[in-house]
C-alpha cells in the first residue's frame, strides 16, 4: 500500500461515559458533525466498533492494565513509541514527562523514526515567544507530543508561522492568542475555517499532529456550559475538516490519552476508555482499526501504513555499517 497522509488530531482527556447529560457533556452537546460520522451513534460508553462509509470507531483501553488514573505523559508517549509506558515505568504519571519518560520516548521515538525514513512530520500548534522562553529557561517542561517532536529535531511552529497560516493555535481560532497573549497581529479564523486549514495543511505532509488539550482542562474544570461549549465547536472543526478531506487520501486519527471530560462529577481522570474515531480511505482505516485495541496500538499502526519494519535496533545498526 502507498503511503498516505495521516494526521492525528489528538484531544487530551476525552474518554467514553455515561449516557447521562447531567455529567457528560458528550451526551449533552449538540454534535452534528460527530453524530454524522458515526451514523446517528452517540459517542458513549458501550459503543459497539464500527466501520461506517466515512468513519470507523473503536473503543481503546487507556489503562494499559497499570492500576491507578491514567495520566498524560504516560498516555501520549505511549501513543508517540508503541511502547506500555506506564508499565514500563510502574505508574501512570504526568502530565509532563520525567526523565524516565523522556528516555523512552527518545528511544523508540515515531516522529524521529518517520523522519529517519524520509517522510516529513510537523505539529500543527504554534507556540508564542514566551512559550520557548519558558522552555529555555527551564522553568517550563515540554508535554510529550512536542517533545517527541523536538526529540526528532523538527522546530516547533511560532508565531510567524501562525501569521502565515502555517500552524494553528491551541484554541483552533486564535482569539486566545489576542485576547489572552495580547497578539494583536494573529488572524482569527472560525472552528470551520480552522477545521480546513488543519486538512490542508496535513495534505502537504507524511504525518501530522494537532495538540488539543483544553479538553482535559474543561474535564478539571467540572463545568458544564462551558464543556458543552467546548465541544459543540470542536464537532464545527470537525465540519470544516471533513469537508476540507473530502475526494482527498487524507486519514484522520482521532483519539486521547485518558478520559476525563465525559465524567465532569470527578474533578480527575478516569479509566473510562477512549475512542479511536478513524476517517479515511477503508483500507487505511482497517490497518489502524485493528491495531487500536490499547494506546500501543497506533504507533505500529502508523509504522507498518509506512512499511517501517516495527523493531529498531538491527536494522539501525546495519543501516549504518557501511
Ligand atoms: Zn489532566
Amino acid at each position: 500500500m502507498q503511503p498516505v497522509p495521516i494526521f492525528l488530531m489528538f484531544l487530551d482527556g476525552v474518554g467514553l461515559g455515561s449516557p447521562d447529560p447531567g455529567i457528560n457533556p458528550l451526551a449533552a452537546a449538540n454534535l452534528p458533525h460527530l453524530t454524522a460520522l458515526l451514523e446517528g451513534r452517540r459517542l458513549l460508553l458501550g459503543l459497539e466498533p464500527f466501520d461506517g462509509a466515512l468513519a470507523s470507531f473503536r473503543s481503546v483501553d487507556a489503562t494499559l492494565g497499570v492500576e491507578g488514573l491514567p495520566e498524560s505523559a504516560t498516555g501520549q508517549s505511549t501513543l508517540l513509541t508503541g511502547m506500555n509506558v506506564p508499565r514500563i515505568i510502574g505508574t501512570h504519571f504526568g502530565p509532563k514527562p520525567d526523565p524516565r519518560i523522556r528516555a523512552i520516548l527518545q528511544d523508540n521515538d515515531l516522529i524521529r523514526r518517520l523522519v529517519e525514513a524520509g517522510f516529513r512530520c510537523r505539529l500543527l500548534n504554534a507556540y508564542p515567544a514566551s512559550y520557548f522562553d519558558a522552555i529555555r529557561s527551564g522553568r517550563r517542561l515540554h508535554s510529550a507530543i512536542p517533545l517527541a517532536f523536538d526529540l526528532a529535531g523538527i522546530p516547533l511552529a511560532t508565531e510567524e508561522d501562525l501569521i502565515r497560516g502555517d500552524a494553528i493555535s491551541a484554541d483552533f481560532t486564535g482569539r486566545g492568542w489576542r485576547n489572552r497573549l495580547r497578539y494583536n497581529n494573529i488572524p482569527v479564523l472560525t472552528p470551520n475555517q480552522a477545521g480546513r486549514r488543519m486538512a490542508e495543511l496535513a495534505l502537504q505532509d507524511d504525518f501530522t499532529v494537532f495538540d488539543y488539550w483544553p479538553t482535559d482542562y474543561a474535564g478539571h474544570f467540572q463545568e458544564m456550559r462551558g464543556a458543552v461549549r467546548l465541544l459543540e465547536m470542536l464537532d464545527r472543526v470537525l465540519g470544516g475538516m471533513i469537508a476540507a478531506m473530502t475526494g482527498t487520501d487524507l486519514t484522520v486519527v482521532i483519539t486521547s490519552d485518558h478520559g476525563n471530560i465525559e465524567d465532569l462529577s470527578v474533578r480527575g481522570h478516569t479509566r473510562n476508555p477512549v475512542p479511536a474515531i478513524i476517517l479515511g480511505p477503508p483500507a487505511v482505516r482497517k490497518i489502524i482499526a485493528q491495531r487500536m485495541r490499547d494506546l500501543t496500538g497506533f504507533a505500529p499502526a502508523v509504522l507498518e501504513l509506512f512499511q517501517i519494519p516495527a523493531a529498531s535496533g538491527d536494522q539501525e545498526e546495519g543501516a549504518h555499517a557501511d
